[in-house]
């Protein structure tokens, strides 16, 4: 919790771990450049200039290709090949010439004009796949501009000790020379949990949040910033007593890391023998390993907007059907929960004609996109139907609000079925297939949804902000996103009640269970499954582990009869510093 003088922000937790530091701002180097006008005889001694810049750029790229591949694999270098792809672009380089032969302009000037106006057209795509593009061309710009004008060091070169280092964005090239010597921790104002700043930290094990989009707004140079790179946020100022929290749970995620070997292996039990299924959540295939790794005994959530969002086409049935048969292979015998896909809210393509809204989250998002767009959707169902039969594969909606929506895509889901049995498709019949609980409607016709669903995942993300009226990404008002709002704890007591009622297991996928203090009440409130960030797993198993579901029931019971967020929160964090002291609080 933020105290008086000290601010959270909230971002993207992209590398795991907890750093405490002074912030390095990496400013975005003003490289000055002037427009020359050359006379005719300057112009062949120009374009000798630009060519030799360009031939110095391809080396540097080169050695810093090589650099990652040694270090971190060909996979996290292959983001060089496309910068070298940038800069032999012939239109690029023929655009430039032209201006400096024609135009008579010198070649920093022609360089930047035409590579910006490159990037400028990537930038009006809105798919995150071409912004990325953009952010690249931009980073190659840059390295010719500085070696036109002879200044080959780049920014944050004059780092010294250790710090936190924050920017609005990292540069694949930039994110390529941090090192744990001189960065403790990354927080950037841009950015997702696939970016090449995320990758490279995670691969270097370098705590990082991304994605804060005003970090840089709230923070000067040599403030004091903790990175909790397991939550997803950021504290500037912390007081006392909150950075001997974070050293605490710093040592801690220190621990739990040499244990974990130990701690993967160990199931997910109360110590009066409640079992607890503890799962993951993952964006990419890539990441199911990672999970069995931590400890994770299915994955809760596969949200799969991903392949959407990647690039500006459709994901083929093969494609798709790779990927989930990938996992589900890996993961077997423990379930996997492939979510169909949830675009609008904040991930808009225009490709799928999900355009900007005015009111994005209460849009054209999750199961209203698919029940429109069926051709779509049935390509999906058909992938995860074929996936089922090489593993434990369970399929779950989105943003379900009515009961009408759910018999919808059920209806679709026979469809499918249909269609591939009459075509001899080997696929899995016996399918679970669930809904995620996610909007206040499903918690108030949870008995209407509980006799036609296979199970119930609640999405507290979505939940909370529905719920309290609290949009999640914005800012401003961030500490009103209160998970153990009264009436939050209600719904869920409501959704697990009336699941177990109709003899459904109810789960939770949304961040509220990767908190210590909301895994303690959603265990005492009777879930069945927690599925969290692969991260936070040996944190949140080591509190199954530790808490009776006796006391955490009785917890939560008290903790119902309270009657604002502040009040239950004080309760929990008193009990359980007093009960479980062992329990790390954020
Ligand atoms: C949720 O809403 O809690 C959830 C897990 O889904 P997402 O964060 O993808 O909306
Ligand atoms: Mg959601």
């Amino acid at each position: 919790m933020a105290t008086s003088g000290s601010r959270v922000l909230r971002g993207v937790a992209a590398s795991p771990g907890i750093a405490v530091g002074k912030v390095y701002i990496l400013e975005l180097e003003e490289l000055h450049i002037k427009e020359k006008n050359l006379t005719p005889e300057e112009v062949g001694p120009e374009l000798t200039r630009f060519k030799a810049a360009l031939a110095t750029t391809r080396d540097e790229i080169e050695q810093v290709k090589d650099t990652i591949r040694q270090e971190l694999g060909s996979e996290q270098a292959k983001v060089f090949d496309a910068h070298m792809q940038i800069l032999d672009d012939v239109v690029a380089v023929e655009e430039t010439v032209r201006v400096i032969r024609e135009e008579r302009k010198n070649a920093e000037f022609a360089y930047r004009r035409t590579l910006s106006k490159i990037a400028e057209e990537f930038d009006a795509l809105e798919e995150e796949h071409f912004r990325s593009t953009a952010a690249d061309v931009r980073d190659v710009k840059r390295r010719v501009i500085r070696h036109l004008l002879g200044k080959p060091r780049r920014s944050g070169a004059d780092i010294s000790g250790q710090v936190v280092l924050v920017a609005h964005d990292l540069t694949p090239s930039e994110a390529a020379f941090l090192t744990h010597d001189t960065v403790l921790g990354i927080a950037t104002d841009s950015g997702g949990r696939t970016s090449h700043a995320a990758i490279m930290a995670r691969a270097r094990g370098i705590p990082a949040v991304v994605g804060l989009k005003y970090a840089t707004l709230h923070v000067k140079q040599n403030d004091t910033l903790a990175v909790d790179g397991n939550r997803g946020l950021v504290e500037v100022h912390p007081d006392d007593q909150a950075l001997t929290d974070y050293e605490r749970r710093r040592i801690q995620y220190r621990e739990l890391e040499g244990a974990l070997q130990h701690i993967r292996e160990l199931p997910a039990v109360t110590p009066d023998g409640r079992q607890i299924e503890l799962s993951a959540n993952i964006e990419m295939p890539e990441e199911a390993q990672l999970a069995l790794d931590r400890g994770a005994r299915g994955v809760g959530l596969f949200r799969t907007e991903f392949f959407y969002m990647k690039s500006a086409r459709l994901p083929s049935e093969e494609e798709q059907y790779e990927a989930y048969r990938k996992v589900a292979e890996l993961m077997h015998p423990y379930p996997v929960i492939i979510r169909t896909v949830d675009v609008g809210g904040d991930k808009f393509a225009s490709y799928l004609g999900t355009e900007r809204e005015n009111n994005p989250f209460l849009g054209w998002r999750g199961i209203r996109f698919s029940l429109e767009r069926t051709e779509i959707f049935k390509i999906q169902l058909r992938a995860i139907f074929r996936a089922a039969t090489v593993g434990n594969v369970k399929l779950m909606f989105p943003m379900i609000s009515s009961l009408d929506e759910l018999r919808q895509a059920n209806e679709i889901c026979r469809e499918v079925k249909d269609e591939l049995r009459s075509k001899r498709v080997p696929f899995g019949d016996n399918c679970e297939v669930g809904i995620m609980a996610e909007t206040p409607a499903a918690v108030f016709i949870a008995d209407s949804l509980a006799r036609e669903a296979d199970f119930f995942s609640i999405g507290t993300n979505d939940l909370i902000q529905y719920t309290l009226a609290v949009d999640r990404g914005n800012e401003k008002i961030a500490h009103l996103y209160e998970p153990l709002h009264p009436a939050i704890l209600r719904s869920i007591r409501t959704l697990v009640d009336t699941g177990h009622k109709h003899d459904i297991w109810v789960g939770v996928c949304g961040e509220m269970c990767g908190d210590p203090a909301g895994a303690v009440i959603l265990l005492g409130l009777g879930l069945d499954e927690f599925s969290t960030s692969p991260y936070l797993l040996p944190e949140i198993k080591t509190i199954v582990r530790s808490v009776t579901y006796a006391e955490a029931s009785e917890l939560a019971q008290r903790a119902l009869c309270l009657s604002t967020a502040a009040e239950v929160r004080r309760f929990v964090e008193e009990k359980i510093a007093s009960r479980f002291p062992q329990i790390a609080l954020p």
